[in-house]
């Protein structure tokens, strides 16, 4: 037959909210060889809560590994010349699983989750001053319903065979990449307890300077430490794959998406920063070798480390958490639109959302609020207005809170950004893209290769000491090409519309009162 040459291939896992994906890279190039993506189910029992299955989780891992090896079989690839596997996953997502029987002990707490709330409360209730802040010297990080810590205490507390198991010393803990890579690596006949410096910083058990699990903080949360996984560096070879397709190929690369996006955007210079569109919307920007502290808001986190002997970077962070969602909402409890992707059409259908503001704090709003009892609203509505207006009011929020979270980053590195790097799934929609430059005053520039997320864990892979397959310096990676969003409207309507979505704000947060 007539194989295909290539060079090495690297392949990631991007395990994500709404979807899983396996992907292959050729590691010369970085051009995308083939993939698989299969989408994942979400239950919401109770108003505020959001779960998954992590064992549909692992199921769809597999599947798309087995699909995408078949289609590179198809295309004469031999998958043979996959030399090594990153991870990547939506962050802080929340398992608690036996180590004997392998099996998880409840639902994934999903890192939307509002569950904690109360659990929130009674903690900054006890804290000096009832500082939500109390923590951030040392995690980068408010006190919120978002990170794993508080989800870890709720489980602790509310699920019987969680408690026991700890007691019995049979309970591990992880975040979604923990999961995926004990599973892979063996499971309960010798799988790997690890997780990476990036994972790590979203815990709120991490002390990001010194780059360890902190007694400290899990006194404060009162989380025994040997339920939690062995930190590593975001690239070195944590262990091997036990079955399928893939069996014997090393697992050497994990990164939190939002990480894993800002290295395959190649944002490695302090102050290139990218913006993320996915379920969620979150914007990083690399602050190099020092964790800055925000004053607006923001969260200090690793960006990534990539190897055992390299120094951490880190970044400041802006973390939305209803973007790519609110179209979801729109879709499966509005029903007004039957796929994602008609949006675009009714939105563009009107052009504007005739003084219609909807601010979709379905979960709260994370940055630069941090305010877990702000609720959804939509404002402006007048007899004129229908599902076109309501849609691009939904494109617009989208935006503002995009808008926002660039104001507090450039408030507080004192430079403003002079244009956004943008990537996700959302990004397809370019009326969305055309609205977010106009709405920022500054071009946004998409990469033709929209899977950055995916990216970013293969490299990590592919240049894990053992591995080294690929460079990870950007000169040698042929010319990356995008396309650019001009900003097309004057900046005084701009700020007009600006100021209005910051009022409709203020009422997401009180309407109660
Ligand atoms: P995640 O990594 O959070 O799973 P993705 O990057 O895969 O998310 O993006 C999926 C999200 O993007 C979904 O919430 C979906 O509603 C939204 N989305 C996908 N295509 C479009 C589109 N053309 N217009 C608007 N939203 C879209």
């Amino acid at each position: 037959s007539n194989r295909v040459m290539l060079g090495p291939l690297v392949a990631a896992i991007d395990q994500g909210t709404s979807s899983t994906r396996f992907l292959v890279f050729n590691a010369k190039t970085a051009e995308l060889l083939s993939h698989h993506q299969v989408e994942i189910k979400q239950s919401f029992p109770k108003e505020g809560w959001v779960e998954q299955d992590p064992k549909d989780i692992l199921q769809s891992v597999y599947e798309c590994m087995e699909r995408t090896c078949e289609k590179l079989t198809q295309l004469n690839i031999d998958i043979s010349n996959i030399k090594a596997i990153g991870v990547t996953n939506q962050r802080e997502t929340t398992i608690v699983w036996d180590k004997e029987t392998g099996e998880p002990l409840y639902n994934a707490i999903v890192w939307l989750d509002l569950r904690t709330q109360s659990t929130v409360e009674r903690l900054i209730n006890k804290t000096p001053g009832r500082n939500k802040n109390h923590l951030k010297h040392k995690t980068g990080l408010p006190i919120s319903t978002y990170f794993s810590a508080v989800k870890l205490r709720w489980l602790m507390d509310n699920v019987d065979e969680i408690h026991k198991a700890i007691l019995t010393h049979r309970a591990m803990f992880g975040t979604i990449d923990s999961w995926l890579i004990w599973c892979l690596t063996g499971g309960k006949k010798g799988g790997v307890h690890c997780t990476d410096v990036t994972n790590a910083s979203r815990t709120m058990l991490f002390n990001i300077h010194t780059m360890e699990w902190d007694p400290e903080l899990c006194k404060y949360f009162d989380i025994p430490m040997e339920i939690l996984p062995k930190v590593r560096s975001s690239s070195e070879i944590y262990g091997l794959m036990t079955s399928g397709s893939l069996s014997g190929i090393p697992i050497s690369g994990c990164l939190g998406d939002q990480s894993a996006a800002l290295v395959g955007q190649m944002c490695f210079q302090d102050g290139q920063a990218k913006n993320t569109y996915g379920t969620g919307c979150f914007l990083l920007r690399n602050t190099g070798a020092k964790p800055v502290m925000s004053d607006h808001g923001l969260l200090t986190t690793v960006a990534y480390k990539l190897g055992r002997d390299k120094p951490a970077c880190y970044a400041l962070e802006g973390s939305v958490a209803i973007a790519g969602a609110v179209v979801r909402w729109l879709k499966d409890n509005l029903g007004i639109i039957q796929t994602s992707t008609e949006l675009e059409k009714l939105a563009a259908s009107v052009g504007t959302s005739y003084g219609c503001y909807f601010v979709p704090a379905f979960s709260g709003l994370y940055a630069p609020y941090w305010e877990p009892s702000a609720r959804g609203i939509i404002c402006g509505l007048t007899q004129f207005t229908n599902k076109s207006h309501l849609a691009f009011a939904a494109l617009e929020a989208v935006c503002f809170q995009t808008r926002e979270i660039m104001d507090a980053m450039n408030q507080d590195s004192g430079i403003p950004l002079s244009q956004l790097q943008v990537d996700g799934g959302m990004t397809s929609n370019r009326l969305l893209m055309q609205l977010q430059a106009d709405i920022l005053c500054v071009p946004v520039v998409k990469p033709s290769m929209p899977e950055t997320t995916a990216l970013g864990a293969a490299m990590a892979a592919g240049s894990a000491e053992g591995v080294s397959v690929w460079s990870l310096n950007p000169e040698d990676l042929s010319e990356v090409t995008s396309e650019k969003f001009e900003p097309q409207i004057n900046p005084e309507e701009s700020e007009f519309r600006y100021a209005r979505w910051k009022k409709a704000v203020q009422k997401s947060m009180n309407w109660e009162t």
